[in-house]
Parts: structure tokens; C-alpha cells; sequence
């Protein structure tokens, strides 16, 4: 048996307040990620410029540092030279000169040795021996570049190793020493062991995986602290390295590379030492700069996880339950507007669909029709065959019914006993004659009902109207009453269609 859809409460579809819950729940859940993912981005930049900051601010140390040392080699060469062309000085005896030519500050531990050269590249004096060394200097590069230039100021030499000594890695500052008429004399050159800048660099809490280097802008490392792996870098040239490529063009800054060394991630931040061509460069890597915003991002990161599961899962639970209440609501309704005996809409629901239709067709201006069909003789039948045959018998009439109305707006009701009615919607009367001559004979042609000798009939009286303002829905019922009294008195199963002076029917087909 076909149900009949209830007028106001569907099934299947999501109710507007399920509807409201998870749209809301889901702009809560969007707006809580979004508002924590901003936050996390905005933390983690605020950690990237604060290790940046930090390794500025170390670099700017070293900075420091190496031009307070230059700045000392620098006085200490010009001292050498300004004393070397003073006569009185050059003709103290050996040991009165060296002290005069080499003062205290160059004996410090991490100074190498103090030559001065003739123009020959001949040693004058040496701070290492009061008898100088017997060393010619004269193919060396700094030693060329002053030569061929005077206008060269204090010169920083790529890194190299003494041969006596201390035997370790040094740079070498020198100075040209000219005539009065800017003619050239010789060089005064000094050595610095780059295990001083080692020693410093350890001194700074540069953090685990992290690395300082001072580099020439040459490209050859001077200094780096720690080392990478066993291999001590000083001396390396890393001209070709893509990253002192952007170093030595940037200047000063911070940004994110791929060591070539060991394929770390890393920050570097970098600064030339004011005029001199040297870069300290701090590489910080990326794992150690975020690793504190990495800890709170994954604490933040699965408290909100769980919040939005939370309200993901109570918006699940809150959803069914308004569900299940709308289906108990629906299945409520259907019970409300349904005939138990025979499952066809009950009176209730057929007055609220004729009144629906009836409103409707006033708008429309299309014509709505109304069977009223009742069983022949059912009294009679009643008696022959009990109340619980004449039931049995009422539900295949039902079913009958039901299987001749097919277009979704109609709607077949137990109108009471046994009488039934059928709402045809936006059908004229020549379209209800028919539904209702195919009812009849339907009905007529059921199997015989426990061997009866009668068949089960049904009298159907019709009424159709194009409902007008002023016209009244009572009035169209009577009409119906009346054709189904017709069709009583001439005989009983069969159809006719009620006609009133009061209504507009339509023409009845010939
Ligand atoms: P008519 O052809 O003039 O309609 O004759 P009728 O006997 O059908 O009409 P009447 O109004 O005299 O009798 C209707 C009978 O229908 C009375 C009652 O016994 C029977 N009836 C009404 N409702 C039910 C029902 O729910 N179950 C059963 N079994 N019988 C019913
Ligand atoms: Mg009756
Ligand atoms: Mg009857």
C-alpha cells in the first residue's frame, strides 16, 4: 500500500535547524583554525626574527672584534715603519731596536711574527729574531701588490700557513713603506694565527647545530666554529658556493639556504667587517631557530585538533538526535493523517488537502475535481460475510483506488464507513470521469470475494470545478454528495457528475 506524503513535514532532507547546527559548528571549526594558524604563522616569524636578531647581534661581536684587532696590527705596522725611517732608530744597536721597532702588544700569544722588508723583499727586521731571518719575500702577493701599487692601504692576505712558528693557519696584514716622494721601500708585515678567532668563536653560545664563520671576500674561510665533521674548513675556498655568492653580493642580511657542506637547512645571517674584506657569517639551522615555535605549535596544534573534534563530534551527536526526533515527528505525522484499517489518508489529512488544493486552484485559475465513492450494498455484504470479511473487503477497495490515482499532487482518503474520496488536483472533469470510470471498473473486476456470488461495486459521484472567488469549498462537496445519490438511484455502479446552477462545471465529454 502506497503511504500518502504529509503536507508539511518531509523526510530524507536535513531540517533547517540540523541544517543551522553544522553550518554553524563547521564556521566555529573554520574560524578557530584559521585564527590559530594565523597565530602560528605569526610565531614563527617572530621566532625566525629573533634568532636573526641573536645572530646579528653576534655578528655585529665578531664585527667588532676583528676591526679592534686590525685597527691594533694596523697601528702596530705603522709604528714599525715610522720608527724604521726615523736614522736614529735604524742605527740603535740589533737588540735596543727590536725593542723599539716590536713593542709588547706584539708578543701576545695569538700574533705571529712581525717582518719588516726591503724593497727587495729582503727581511730588515723581524720580530721572531733580533738577527733577522734570511727570508725573501718578494714573490709573495701582498708583498707585489704593494709594490706595484702605492696607493694600496692596509692589506689583508688570503690565509696561509707559516712555515716556522707555530706552524698553524695565519692571514698576514702588511702596509706599504714609501719614501717621502711616495717611492717604494720595502713592506712591514704582520702575521695573525686564526686559532684567535677559533678560541673567540668558541667563547659564543651560538647554539648545538649552529656555525660561525669569518670568510674573505675571496672566498677562503679564515675561521669557523664548530667544525663540520672531522674536517677543519680553513683555507677552503667556497668562491664557487652559490650561498658566499649571495653572501659577498648581498652585503648584510638574513636568509634561508641549503648548506653545501652537510645539506642542513640553515639561516644565515652575515655582515662585511666594515671596510676590510671580511664576512662574518652566523648559520643557524632551522631545526634549533624553530624549535621552541615547533614544541608550542604542536602542543597549540593538537589542543585545537581535539577542540574541533570535540565540536565536530558533539555537532554529530546533536545531529542525530534532532534527526531522530525528526523522523519520530515525521513518522508521527504520517500516523496522524493515515487511515489504520485501510492505510489510505485519513479524514484529517483529506479536509487539510482538499482546502490546500482548493486555495490552490483560486490562485491558479485551474480547475480541481473531487470523487466521492461509496460501496454498493455493503450492508448486505457485512452480513454475508462478517465485519472481518467487510474489512478485508475495504482494504482491496483501498488498494484499488490507490493504484488508479498516479499524478503526485492527487490524494485517495477514507472519507468514513465505506465511503472513500478522491482529490484530483488541476484536473477538469473530462480527466476525472475517467480516473473515476477506471476506478469502477477496477473495483467491478477484483477477484469475487470468498466464492460471493456478487461482485464488490462502488457508486462514484463527481464534482469538478474551476473554483472562482465567491464559490465555497462546502459547496463542492454537496456537489459530489449529490452525483454519488445519482448514481445510487439509477442503479449503483457507475459514475456521474454532479451539476449545480451554483458552480461553472465544465462540459462533459460526449
Ligand atoms: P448502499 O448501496 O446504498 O450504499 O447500501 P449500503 O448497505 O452500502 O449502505 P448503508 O449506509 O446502509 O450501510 C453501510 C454499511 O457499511 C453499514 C456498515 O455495516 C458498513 N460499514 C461501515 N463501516 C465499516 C467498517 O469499517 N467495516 C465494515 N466491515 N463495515 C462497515
Ligand atoms: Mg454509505
Ligand atoms: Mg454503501
Amino acid at each position: 500500500m502506497n503511504s500518502i506524503p504529509p503536507l508539511h513535514i518531509t523526510s530524507g532532507r536535513r531540517s533547517r535547524p540540523e541544517i543551522i547546527l553544522i553550518f554553524g559548528s563547521a564556521l566555529a571549526v573554520i574560524a578557530i583554525v584559521a585564527i590559530v594558524t594565523s597565530l602560528l604563522i605569526r610565531e614563527r616569524a617572530s621566532a625566525r626574527d629573533f634568532a636573526a636578531r641573536s645572530a646579528s647581534n653576534i655578528v655585529q661581536l665578531i664585527d667588532a672584534d676583528v676591526q679592534r684587532n686590525t685597527e691594533l696590527y694596523d697601528t702596530s705596522l705603522q709604528g714599525m715603519i715610522s720608527s724604521w725611517q726615523r736614522p736614529e732608530i735604524r742605527n740603535l744597536t740589533p737588540p735596543m731596536r727590536q725593542l723599539v721597532l716590536f713593542d709588547r702588544s706584539t708578543a701576545a700569544p695569538y700574533k705571529g711574527e712581525l717582518l719588516l722588508l726591503d724593497k727587495n723583499g729582503d727581511t730588515l727586521a723581524d720580530s721572531l729574531s733580533v738577527k733577522p731571518r734570511t727570508i725573501n719575500l718578494a714573490d709573495r702577493a701582498h708583498f707585489r701588490a704593494h709594490r706595484d701599487n702605492s696607493n694600496l692601504d692596509l692589506l689583508i692576505s688570503d690565509p696561509f700557513k707559516l712555515h716556522s712558528g707555530y706552524r698553524d693557519w695565519c692571514i698576514s696584514f702588511s702596509r706599504r713603506m714609501s719614501s717621502p716622494d711616495g717611492e717604494f721601500q720595502g713592506i712591514a708585515s704582520g702575521a695573525m694565527r686564526l686559532v684567535y678567532f677559533k678560541e673567540l668563536f668558541k667563547s659564543l653560545n651560538i647554539g648545538r647545530d649552529s656555525n660561525v664563520n669569518l670568510i674573505n671576500t675571496h672566498g677562503f674561510m679564515l675561521a669557523r666554529q664548530p667544525n663540520t665533521g672531522t674536517k677543519d674548513l680553513i683555507g677552503e675556498d667556497f668562491s664557487q658556493s652559490p650561498n658566499f655568492k649571495r653572501v659577498l653580493l648581498e652585503g648584510a642580511g638574513t636568509f634561508v639556504s641549503v648548506s653545501t657542506l652537510d645539506n642542513t637547512e640553515r639561516m644565515y645571517t652575515f655582515s662585511k667587517v666594515g671596510s676590510l674584506p671580511l664576512i662574518v657569517v652566523v648559520g643557524q639551522s632551522l631545526e634549533e631557530v624553530y624549535a621552541i615555535w615547533l614544541r608550542n605549535a604542536w602542543l597549540v596544534g593538537s589542543a585545537t585538533g581535539i577542540l574541533c573534534f570535540g565540536i565536530l563530534w558533539l555537532t554529530f551527536l546533536l545531529g542525530r538526535e534532532l534527526s531522530l526526533r525528526q523522523k519520530a515527528e515525521y513518522e508521527l505525522a504520517e500516523l496522524a493523517a493515515t487511515d489504520s484499517l485501510t492505510g489510505l489518508a485519513n479524514r484529517r489529512r483529506l479536509d487539510q488537502v482538499i482546502k490546500a488544493e482548493w486555495a490552490r486552484g483560486l490562485r491558479s485559475g485551474k480547475p480541481m475535481s473531487l470523487l466521492m465513492i461509496d460501496v454498493d450494498h455493503f450492508k448486505a455484504f457485512n452480513d454475508r460475510h462478517g465485519h472481518h470479511g467487510g474489512d478485508e473487503a475495504l482494504r482491496k477497495v483501498a488498494t484499488a483506488i490507490q493504484q488508479r490515482i498516479r499524478r503526485p499532487g492527487d490524494l485517495a482518503a477514507r472519507y468514513g464507513g465505506e465511503e472513500f474520496s478522491v482529490v484530483l488536483a488541476e484536473t477538469p472533469l473530462n480527466g476525472a470521469i475517467i480516473i473515476a470510470e477506471s476506478i469502477r471498473a477496477t473495483i467491478e473486476a477484483l477477484p469475487r470475494f470468498a466464492n460471493d456470488d456478487q461482485p464488490i461495486t462502488v457508486s462514484i459521484g463527481i464534482a469538478s470545478q474551476l473554483s472562482q472567488p465567491g464559490d465555497t469549498l462546502g459547496g463542492l462537496i454537496s456537489v459530489a454528495d449529490r452525483a454519488l445519490y445519482q448514481a445510487k438511484r439509477k442503479g449503483r455502479n457507475r459514475v456521474e457528475c454532479g451539476v449545480s446552477p451554483a458552480f461553472n462545471p465544465l462540459p462533459r465529454p460526449a
